[in-house]
């Protein structure tokens, strides 16, 4: 059995302090003058650097992921393979998107701009501290913003490695990394020059975000929240098909993505065959040691979130999976959770908590249904709308689905936690706004301005 350890991807993680958010918004301000006057192939340039140096340390990055996190290593291996590749699609996007654009019917000369808004603060979550907060910093810096880097404190180190990296590939306050929790946070977002922002997390945290910017309306905030999300299994799927998916999608990082399954709607008449594939899958999501490559359930990510779970297992429900907490596994100490699988009557489950608030951790809720409106109604019946999978083989069937799920994503025989990076994301609802995961968001990363000149 292979087990990765610091003699194979060594890193030294930082020491962290609060950093000192004056001063790196100073430094942000100070830089934006001369970066914003450079051209778009100068920026490239500077990414381009920066994803070698990335490249350079990619085995000690993921390993750092894996060792603050406790996200299994062959997982941490594909979040930094992506933001290795993020960096090309980024600079595909703002080829596309910043490109000066004409209309031609208008009596007047004119051109359609988009220019950068200033200093933008990028706060990132801990289940994906590097690649999620990299998305938004690639495409704020490509349109010529300069970026200040709040990163979760869960990941303060590996995400301070990364910083260091990124700091060195372009010219002095372009890039700066400030460390700390949420009072850091609030004073980053909150300071009068820090003109955009870009949240990925919580719900809650979201929302005091967009109470400390509400009263600067020259602030734009995206926000990136949690989900709740469905699978919708049809009496005619692909059964073996769709729990592996829902195993996949609610054991991946150990249910703490925010597109994890999290609910699954099945057609009453294949509930029970569901189920029993459903337990079998599960069988393959044994906990282990994050650091070996064979580990597919690692631990989540603290003891909040341990606790959490246990207080959601120990509800009085149909626990069809019953779940449990280790205290360790192969005598290695941690936050291990086993999958655990719940069932609710139709009627009732809407009213349940374990059907509306995000658990962040391997549990599902699953509801028999009795037709594709019950599954529409009850797969709505959430204040998120991040994404949905539906299985049926029925192409038709499911785009007449597709238009009545409140839902950014939706997906046909996929699992919920299928985003390949090359498509948009982002969320409906509680899930967000303004769409900073997947491709496009460096429209959101500048002002428009239109120019007119008389004939
Ligand atoms: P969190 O909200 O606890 O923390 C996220 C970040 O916000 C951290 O850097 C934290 O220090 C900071 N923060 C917390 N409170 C703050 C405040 N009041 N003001 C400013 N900053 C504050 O989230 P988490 O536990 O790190 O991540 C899990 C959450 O993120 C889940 O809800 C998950 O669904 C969500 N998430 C969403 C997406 C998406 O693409 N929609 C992706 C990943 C994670």
């Amino acid at each position: 059995m292979q087990r990765f350890s610091p003699g194979d991807f060594s890193i030294e993680l930082p020491a962290v302090v609060d950093g000192d958010v004056r001063a790196a918004v100073e430094r942000a301000s100070g830089a934006f003058v001369g970066w914003r006057g450079t051209t778009l192939a100068e920026r490239e340039g500077c990414l381009k650097r920066a994803q070698e140096r990335l490249a350079g340390k990619k085995e000690a990055l993921a390993y750092g992921i894996a060792l603050e996190t406790g996200k299994p290593i062959t997982e941490a291996l594909g979040e930094i393979g992506a933001v290795i590749a993020k960096i090309d699609l980024a600079i595909a996007d703002a080829r596309r998107y910043l490109a000066e654009q004409t209309e031609a019917d208008c009596a007047n000369p004119n051109s359609i701009r988009r220019r950068p808004r200033g200093v933008a603060g990028v706060i990132g979550p801990f289940n994906f501290p590097v690649h999620l907060a990299h998305g938004a910093i690639t495409a704020y810096l490509l349109a010529g913003n300069t970026v200040i880097f709040k990163p979760s404190p869960l990941a303060a180190g590996v995400c301070g490695v990364y910083g260091e990296l990124m700091r060195e590939s372009f010219p002095e306050g372009v890039f700066e990394i400030v460390q700390g929790g949420a009072s850091v946070g609030q004073a980053m977002v909150s300071h009068p020059a820090v003109r955009s922002v870009c949240f990925t997390g919580s719900v809650t945290a979201g929302r005091a975000i967009a109470k400390a910017t509400a009263e600067d309306l020259s602030k734009d905030v995206a926000l990136e929240l949690g989900g709740k999300n469905a699978a919708i299994v049809l009496a005619d799927a692909d059964l073996e098909l769709a729990a592996q998916s829902v195993a996949e999608a609610m054991c991946l990082t150990s249910g703490q993505r925010c597109n994890s399954t999290s609910r699954v709607l099945v057609d009453q008449r294949v509930e029970s065959t569901f189920i029993d594939l459903l337990r079998a899958k599960l069988g393959a999501f044994v906990p282990g040691d994050p650091l070996l490559a064979t580990t597919k359930l690692g631990p989540v990510v603290s003891d909040i979130a341990k606790q959490r779970y246990v207080e959601t297992i120990g509800q009085p429900l149909d626990w069809i999976v019953a779940g449990g907490a280790l205290e360790s596994v192969a005598g290695k100490r941690g936050h291990y959770v086993l999958p655990a699988v719940a069932r609710a009557p139709l009627r009732v489950a809407a009213n349940l908590p374990i059907f509306r608030d995000e658990v962040f951790a391997p549990v599902v809720v699953v509801v028999a249904t009795t037709s594709d409106e019950a599954a529409i109604g009850l797969a709505n019946a959430t204040d998120y709308g991040l994404t949905t999978s539906v299985f049926t083989p029925d192409r038709d069937r499911f785009l007449a689905m597709v238009d009545r799920l409140e839902a950014g994503n939706v997906y046909q025989n996929l699992p919920t936690t299928f985003s390949p990076g090359t498509l948009p994301f982002g969320g409906w609802k509680n899930s967000g706004n303004g769409r900073p995961g997947g491709r496009g968001f460096v429209r959101f990363a500048t002002d428009e301005q239109v120019v007119q000149m008389k004939k």
